[in-house]
């Protein structure tokens, strides 16, 4: 392709939309290529066991300003969640069960004692460089459990408890999680709910599709990019096809653990490169369970690891029967036609349960994913990412894997491709005026 596009972005998740968005409607001539036939990346809804499902993320919260701004411009609302039942979770490999209150009154302060220190950490959570978290940055979140010497049976609730977004309490690092926590106010319950409990109203395609028809942007579907080399004066793109895209500036809006498969000249420093050599480990899903008949309400929660079922709930009835939405720590351990191994499974919880049907997207098995939502590996989180947000000559980088606000979600993707689009048109401004 012989023209010269102002801005190439890759990648057209959250974060590639919005930027491509910000960057067209600003007038820049900008062209997002997307490996995938289909644009949304880690949000994705399909038809599954009956019905429209979302097979990756989701939940968002009116306390996250990007997405709220996105919605409420848009005229979209949210879902309210349904009202939560009796909890069952597994302890010393034992079934327990109790009203949400007895499981949180177990749990609140154990929470309580692994979060402490959140705000003293993170305490203006827009800049997690503010103060030097070199130490706990060495920390994974099992070496924080340890030094709580809390017991066997305390161990495995706190895990359950965090088994939503935490599938390997070893790989992951506690920084980024102290500060989703300090992010709101040091209350690990509070975060919870914005990553988890407020569905959009017609889903994640209505805000995609909303926010495509803002964009005048070129659109090149199928087109995974293989290459970029920034070579001063322009950047040229490579893509798998053979095609040569070029474009005064580049941002690279991939998940971490694919940025790995496209080769970037010059060479990124070396924080950079070890980040993205690190990868993003989790390696976690989200199942859907379509249960028979319009059964009362319920939440499991059992430690990542232990038990190939973690954190479930009832999510809502459906034509006479009730879907189930279940975090799985183990991609491996899920196979999506295993519907009797799932009952039996669920059935462990709640006896005599009927597994009708489920869906699955394996996120860790996707090409053009490669892992799950962001948790950053330990040593990651205050120094590759925030080397990653720096531009790069011509090659500025984007998506929620590194963003400096609430890092893993939806809100974070936007938030990074937005700040992405300002600091490239910035760059574009001051080239042109030369100053
Ligand atoms: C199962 C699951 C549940 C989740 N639940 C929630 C939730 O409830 N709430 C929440 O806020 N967040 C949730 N998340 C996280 C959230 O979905 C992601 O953080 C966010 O969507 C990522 O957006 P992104 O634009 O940064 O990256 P992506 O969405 O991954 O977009 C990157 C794009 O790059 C493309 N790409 C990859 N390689 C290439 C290439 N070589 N060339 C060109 N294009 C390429 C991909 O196809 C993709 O479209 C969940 C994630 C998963 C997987």
């Amino acid at each position: 392709m012989d023209r010269l596009f102002d801005v190439a972005v890759i990648g057209a998740g959250m974060a590639g939309i919005v930027a491509a968005r910000d960057l067209s409607k600003k007038g820049y001539e900008v062209v997002l290529l997307e490996a995938r036939d289909r644009i949304g990346g880690r949000t994705y809804m399909d038809h599954a066991c009956g019905t429209v499902l979302e097979l990756g993320g989701a939940y968002v919260h009116w306390t996250q300003p990007h997405i709220w701004g996105e919605l409420q411009r848009l005229g979209i609302s949210v879902n309210a969640p349904t009202q939560e039942g009796r909890s069952y979770w597994l302890a010393d490999g034992a079934v327990h069960s109790g009203s949400p209150e007895d499981f949180y009154g177990i749990v609140a302060p154990l929470l309580e004692r692994l979060f402490a220190d959140s705000r003293a950490r993170f305490p203006m959570p827009f800049d997690p460089t503010a103060i030097d978290n070199t130490e706990i940055e060495k920390e994974s979140i099992e070496d924080r459990i340890n030094s709580l010497n809390v017991s066997s049976h305390e161990r495995d609730v706190l895990e359950a408890a965090l088994s939503g977004v935490v599938h390997s309490y070893k790989d992951h690092g506690i920084a980024q999680l102290l500060h989703a926590v300090a992010t709101y106010f040091g209350n690990f319950g509070a975060f919870l709910e914005t990553a988890g409990t407020w569905s959009i109203q017609g889903g994640t395609k209505r805000l995609i599709n909303g926010m495509l028809d803002e964009t005048t942007a070129k659109l090149l579907l199928s087109t995974p990019v293989d290459s970029i080399a920034d070579e001063g004066s322009q950047v040229t793109i490579g893509t798998r096809d053979g095609q040569k895209i070029h474009a005064r500036t580049t941002i690279v809006a991939l998940p971490i653990n694919t940025i790995g498969d496209v080769d970037i000249t010059p060479a990124l420093p070396h924080a950079a490169q070890s980040m993205i050599a690190k990868k993003n480990p989790t390696l976690a899903g989200k199942l859907w369970i379509r249960v028979r008949g319009e059964i009362e309400p319920f939440s499991i929660y059992a430690p990542a690891g232990k038990y190939p079922l973690n954190a479930a709930r009832t999510e809502r009835h459906f034509d006479g029967d009730t879907l189930v939405l279940c975090m799985c720590s183990d991609d491996a351990a899920i196979r999506s036609e295993d519907r009797l191994g799932v009952q039996a499974a669920l059935r462990k919880f709640i006896p005599g349960i009927e597994v009708v049907d489920i869906a699955y997207h394996s996120w860790v098995g996707d090409e053009f994913s490669k892992g799950g939502w962001m948790m950053n590996r330990p040593g990651c989180f205050t120094t590759g990412a925030v080397e990653l947000r720096k531009p790069h000559g011509n090659i500025h980088f984007a998506g929620s894997d590194i963003s400096v606000s609430e890092a893993g979600s939806i809100e974070g993707a936007l938030s990074s491709g937005a700040q992405a689009a300002r600091d490239v048109s910035v760059k574009l401004t001051k080239r042109h005026l030369k100053i």
